[in-house]
């Protein structure tokens, strides 16, 4: 194994954001799951699948493949080969993705290819799970959080960025359900991994957190350095 840095934390804690800069500054390769988890949700979505309904969710994943490539550094997702990196950075995809990522079939079939991209190469690997079940065995893992109300206001102003109508109660209740429903399911659910560090981002500029952040890195890199030699 390289080295590993794995960082989880809920939906608006800054975690993607974050992961790509230090990623980019530590020369070490950025996964974000969350993309593939909602490439999954996409497809369902354009399928007319039930998401509530398991069963026909397994029966749509043999018809699904989801991979990863690189332009220029910079993570693409493929979904049956066509490009859905920015298609699926929606709330509609987002949900869907935390409806379908708490079934067993759906994560069984993420497992390998995010655990084969860490053997490959040395990664920031960000997800829910990544700390817990993904890369146990991570140099570093992270758990990066904040404040509910100050990740509704991130979200809130990232959709009026980009264009989205948005109602910051209505953000602050979609994030609320989704941490509810990625910390109370049953298959790996969002924990903090009992060895893994936490940064709360509440009152941190990006900046801040990422000086934090490759911080940790570097001191972990040093110290696993010296126990290689
Ligand atoms: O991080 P992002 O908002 O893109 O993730 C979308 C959804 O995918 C999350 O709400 C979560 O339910 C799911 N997910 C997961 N495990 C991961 C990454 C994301 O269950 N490792």
């Amino acid at each position: 194994m390289g080295f590993n840095v794995a960082i989880d934390g809920p939906a608006g804690a800054g975690k993607s954001t974050v992961a790509k800069a230090a990623a980019k500054a530590a020369g070490l390769i950025y996964v974000d799951t969350g993309a593939m988890y909602r490439a999954i949700g996409l497809y369902l979505l354009r399928k007319g699948t039930d998401l509530h309904d398991e069963k026909a969710v397994e029966e749509k994943l043999p018809g699904i493949d989801v991979s990863i490539a690189y332009e220029d550094g910079v993570q693409k997702v493929l979904l049956n080969g066509e490009d859905v990196s920015s298609v699926i950075r929606t709330q509609e995809v987002g949900a869907a993705a935390s409806v379908t990522s708490a079934y067993g079939a759906v994560r069984a079939k993420l497992l390998d290819l995010q655990r084969d991209l860490a053997k490959k190469q040395d990664v920031v690997m960000d997800g829910r799970d990544i700390g817990t079940n993904i890369l146990p065995d991570a140099q570093l893992k992270i758990y990066l959080s904040a404040s509910v109300a100050v990740r509704a206001k991130r979200r809130y102003d990232e959709l009026v960025e980009k264009g989205e109508e948005a109602v910051l109660s209505e953000v602050e209740k979609e994030i609320e359900e989704r941490d509810y429903r990625d910390m109370h399911r049953e298959i790996a659910p969002l924990k903090k991994a009992e060895d893994a560090v936490f940064v709360d981002t509440s009152d941190l500029t990006i900046d801040q957190a990422v000086k934090a952040v490759l911080v940790l890195i570097f001191e972990r890199k040093v110290e696993s350095e010296g126990k290689d030699s």
